[in-house]
């Protein structure tokens, strides 16, 4: 098994380099530019993805491979829902073993409290259909081999999924690839040539890509790439701890959470664990322009996020980084090829402390590796999955909220039709751009 998560000492395994010109280019060699590619390249558009690092080596390979319907906003649903069965598809294409297994995923509560917030979802999932319950607190404990906790009960989807994402994502570029995708790592998208108001090409570090059509897929540097051309989207970024067990006796297969700590079983017999509790805000000047924007999430959740009063160098929006570059000079993205935090020793202590409450039987827990992931954030907790007014054949997809990994391959179909000029399948008015400028109501989705 590779080692995990992806980082820039990991080999480069797409060089390139760019070709001269490509139907379209996607910026971002992440879940979401990579399953996007792959839908086009599928229907014989010639596709060049540009990468600044690796493949997967910010959050999609970061993340805690679950991939989940329940807890949804009731707009993403529908997409998650297609991606459920994506997953399928794409991890029988893939030939690889990607750690793909339909092992639940559980919400735990410690009070009458904490249960009562599952009512909202309960009613989405029964809209649609989901084999999303309810358990009570014996059913809840049956779950999990010796667990001290006595919880009030849980919500459970049997259906939801687990994958690892170090081996899916880059599963996924590999297929691409086969498919036709030029994926060239190790190249930052510079700027975008535009000529009265339309894309004619890309500035990449190894040269210009004529293209029409660009997706701007840049997870947690989307805002500062947008920024340059005149698009401002409130983006932040808040950062998040994880860490990996060596493998352990099997406790419970699938994921599970409660207020304190996260938990997943992997593939390798180890469990992907992270802290309950707040994440980490580095205050820049993106935080200051977009503040008012997020004040119905700080208000919802005051406990929710700590600050720190700034970035470490070089991240998107740390004071140093600048805002504007030529596109003949390098840029803020290759100065930062992976976005690799360290993870927050408090976060570690609380994991290790959490997990050995709840199961004492398992004795000291080991950790394999420690990591953390910068989530790229919107102030309602969804993405933007849209085209941009202000220029020709720009389309962006970004902002996934801490939970693009699971609905990856859904949005990666989406945003191909969308491109393409197809019914997308779903109604995308809950992600359009405007709805920050448009005059109406930020609505916050679920932070569940
Ligand atoms: C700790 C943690 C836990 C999470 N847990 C889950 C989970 O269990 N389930 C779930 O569904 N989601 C989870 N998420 C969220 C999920 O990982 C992300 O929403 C998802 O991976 C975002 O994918 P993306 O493609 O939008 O962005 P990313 O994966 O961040 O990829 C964006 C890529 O764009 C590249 N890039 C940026 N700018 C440029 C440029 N100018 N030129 C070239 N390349 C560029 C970056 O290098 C990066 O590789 C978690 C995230 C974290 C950090």
């Amino acid at each position: 098994m590779l080692s995990f998560p992806l980082s820039e000492t990991d080999p480069v395994l797409h060089p390139g380099p760019p070709p001269k010109g490509s139907d379209v280019v996607i910026i971002g060699g992440g879940v979401i530019g990579v399953a996007t590619a792959l839908f086009l390249a599928k229907r014989n558009i010639s596709v060049t993805l540009v990468e600044k690092g690796r493949i997967a080596a910010e959050q999609s390979s970061r993340n805690w491979g679950w991939i989940r319907k329940q807890g949804r906003d009731a707009d993403e649903l529908p997409i998650v829902v297609e991606a459920c069965r994506l997953w399928k598809q794409l991890a029988e294409e893939c030939g690889e073993d990607i750690g793909l297994a339909q092992t639940g995923v559980t919400y735990l509560a410690r009070s009458e409290k904490d249960l009562a917030k599952f009512s909202g979802f309960m009613k989405i999932a029964t809209e649609h259909a989901l084999d999303t319950r309810l358990l009570d607190s014996s059913e809840t404990a049956k779950l999990f081999t010796g667990i001290t906790q006595r919880y009030a009960g849980a919500m459970i989807t049997p259906s939801d999924m687990r994958a690892e994402p170090w081996l899916a994502v880059p599963a996924l570029a590999r297929l691409a690839a086969r498919c036709g995708v030029t994926i060239v790592e190790n190249c930052a998208a510079r700027a975008l040539d535009v000529s009265a108001g339309r894309i004619t090409g890309v500035w990449t570090e190894a040269g210009r890509v004529a293209t029409s059509t660009v997706l701007v897929a840049g997870g947690a540097w989307s805002s500062l790439f947008l920024r340059k051309h005149g698009i401002s989207i409130p983006q932040l970024s808040v950062r998040a701890t994880v860490a990996a067990t060596v493998p352990l006796p099997d406790i419970h297969s699938g994921a599970a959470a409660d207020s304190n700590v996260a938990f997943r079983r992997r593939q390798d017999g180890g469990y992907t664990l992270a802290p309950g509790g707040s994440s980490l805000l580095y205050i820049g000047p993106d935080a200051f322009r977009h503040a008012t924007t997020y004040l119905p999430a700080l208000m919802a959740n005051p406990l929710g996020t700590r600050y720190a009063p700034a970035a470490p160098a070089s991240y998107p929006d740390s004071w140093s980084t600048p805002r504007d570059w030529q596109p003949d000079t390098i840029s803020p993205f290759e100065k930062m090829r992976v976005l690799n935090p360290a993870p927050e020793a408090s976060g570690l202590r609380s994991i290790e402390h959490n997990f050995k409450a709840l199961f004492p039987q398992l004795g000291s827990i080991l950790f394999k590796a420690t990591w953390a992931g910068m989530i790229d954030a919107m102030p309602d907790v969804v993405p933007i999955i849209d085209r941009a007014a202000a220029i020709g054949g720009l389309f962006v997809a970004t902002g996934m909220s801490g939970h693009g990994f699971g609905i990856g391959p859904g949005v990666g179909r989406v945003v191909a039709d969308l491109i393409q000029g197809n019914d997308p399948g779903h109604d995308l008015q809950r992600f359009r751009f405007s709805r920050f400028s448009d005059g109406s109501a930020l609505r916050l989705g679920p932070a569940l």
